[in-house]
């Protein structure tokens, strides 16, 4: 069988993997001049480790990514360091969660098990100043609520926002979990469901991993070993078009000619496989449309001195505090500097509508814009700490699902016989990651290769 992948992604790659190895004949096609997708990165002069272009890391509990490494025989090769996650309140920052075994010694298991992060926060929270002991004793029965739940189905008709406000109460609300919704939503965050919260919540560790050289370094070894297996990735190659064959296969238009494939998977952002097949029925097409996501727009800063000095590396910015990014990420506080030629390496991000200005400005307009905040993180900041900076855009970032989402996620088997799809838009009631573009990816090619035994 010859199958076509669109994307050299961290999805692309797992289903090229799989299908290569059930012995298909796999080309995979990649857009852009390195594999990765959005979770590639780059090496500046100077640096032995690369840098993702958006700020990436994997939980304790990502078991499809880690799984998978563990199958290529490197887990040796993934790092899980402690770094630590602050909140803004009047004024200034304070640690929210770190590493449960630092405040229970002895345990580091503690810091694996599902629902750890809000665990972890949890004990954060309870020495916190801004929140009442009132507040305290409902996060503590609000997290036990989300922790002894089973199922996101129960929450799923609720809105995130409606469900916290009533449970955390108004003030711990305001503090703790409106500046993550906003963070990750901005201003679409009242349409997030409860589903996708208590998801995030059941996932998500305070240790974080990463891979030994970044995750380019992850992704170039992964691409090496998916090509060792006879499969072709082809970079710089953007596919235009995507029709049904008579022969019931597919004929693929892409630079340097057509090609025929029997099955093609897709895993770029639903909307361009509308462009790609609009021969799709209305229906199908109607829903690949109606799936809402934001873009991301991140400005990534070398600096000559470590901003946050008490060690930060994930910064919540609440927006009503007139931050202009909502996020703050300070790289070498994850990771030691050392790696990156002594250089500090720091992310100040926003997720945003595509059509936001900072999509348009020029990235010297966008350092304008965002350095005069930075010596809110460090009182002796001065612009001539930033030794070079890059920016990175994405449309396709965050997929944003809705109250009942579930009713509403396109198949990732499409009407078009042979044409498959498996995005970000389709991960749930998980949020969106590398560790869920592998899981929904390998269940498109197992899908792909059991359809032809029943044809
Ligand atoms: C700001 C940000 C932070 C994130 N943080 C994390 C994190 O901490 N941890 C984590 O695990 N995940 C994180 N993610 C999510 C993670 O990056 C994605 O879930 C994952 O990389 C998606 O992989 P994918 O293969 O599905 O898609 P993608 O990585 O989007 O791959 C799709 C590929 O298709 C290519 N393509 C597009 N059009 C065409 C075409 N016409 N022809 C050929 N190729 C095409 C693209 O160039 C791309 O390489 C983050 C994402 C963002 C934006």
């Amino acid at each position: 069988m010859r199958v076509a992948i669109i994307g050299a992604g961290a999805g692309g790659l797992a289903a090229a993997y799989d299908l290569s190895r059930a012995g298909d004949e796999v080309v995979v096609f990649e857009a852009a001049d390195q594999v990765g997708g959005l979770a590639s990165g780059f090496k500046a002069e100077g640096w032995d480790w690369s840098v993702e272009r958006f700020y990436h890391h994997w939980f304790a509990t990502d078991r499809h990514i880690l799984g998978l490494i563990d199958e290529l025989g490197w887990r040796d090769r993934v790092r899980f360091p402690w770094p630590v996650t602050a909140v803004f309140d009047d004024g200034q920052f304070y640690p929210l969660d770190g590493p449960i075994s630092r405040a229970i010694p002895g345990l580091p298991w503690l810091d694996e098990l599902p629902g750890a992060g809000l665990i972890s926060r949890g004990l954060w929270v309870f020495r916190f100043p801004g929140l009442s002991l009132a507040d305290k004793l409902r996060y503590g029965w609000m997290g036990a609520t989300l922790l002894m739940a089973r199922s996101w189905m129960p929450f799923e008709g609720m809105t995130a926002h409606e469900w916290l406000q009533r449970h955390a109460g108004a003030r711990a609300y305001r503090t703790l979990w409106e500046p993550l919704l906003v963070g990750k939503f901005g201003p679409h965050y009242r349409d997030v469901n409860m589903a996708w919260f208590w998801a995030r919540v059941k996932a998500r560790t305070p240790r974080l991993g990463t891979f030994e050289g970044g995750f380019q370094a992850f992704m170039d070894a992964f691409a090496d070993r998916v090509r060792s297996q006879g499969v072709l990735v082809r970079l710089k190659t953007p596919v235009d078009q995507i029709r049904p064959s008579e022969d019931g296969g597919l004929d693929l238009a892409a630079p340097g000619g057509d090609i025929h494939v029997d099955q093609c998977l897709v895993t770029t952002s639903p909307a361009l496989l509308a462009k790609l097949a609009p021969e799709l029925p209305p229906d199908y097409l109607g829903r690949l449309l109606k799936l809402r996501s934001m873009g991301a727009v991140v400005l990534v800063l070398a600096l000559n001195h470590r901003l946050s000095e008490a060690g930060y590396y994930w910064h919540n910015l609440p927006k009503a505090a007139g931050f202009p990014f909502l996020a703050l990420v300070e790289h070498t506080n994850f990771l030691s500097p050392d790696l990156f030629g002594g250089e500090h390496i720091v992310y100040c991000g926003d997720y945003l509508d595509p059509d936001h200005e900072y999509f348009h400005l020029r990235q010297d307009e966008l350092l304008d814009r965002f350095l005069p905040a930075l010596p809110r993180f460090n009182r002796d900041f001065r612009p001539d700490w930033v030794r070079r900076s890059w920016l990175f855009r994405t449309p396709y970032a965050q997929p944003i699902p809705p109250v009942n989402h579930s009713r509403s996620i396109p198949d990732l088997r499409t009407p078009i016989r042979g044409l498959w799809l498996a995005s970000m838009s389709q991960v749930y009631p998980w949020d969106r990651g590398t560790n869920f573009a592998v899981e929904v990816a390998r269940q498109a090619a197992r899908r792909m290769l059991s359809e032809r035994m029943q044809a």
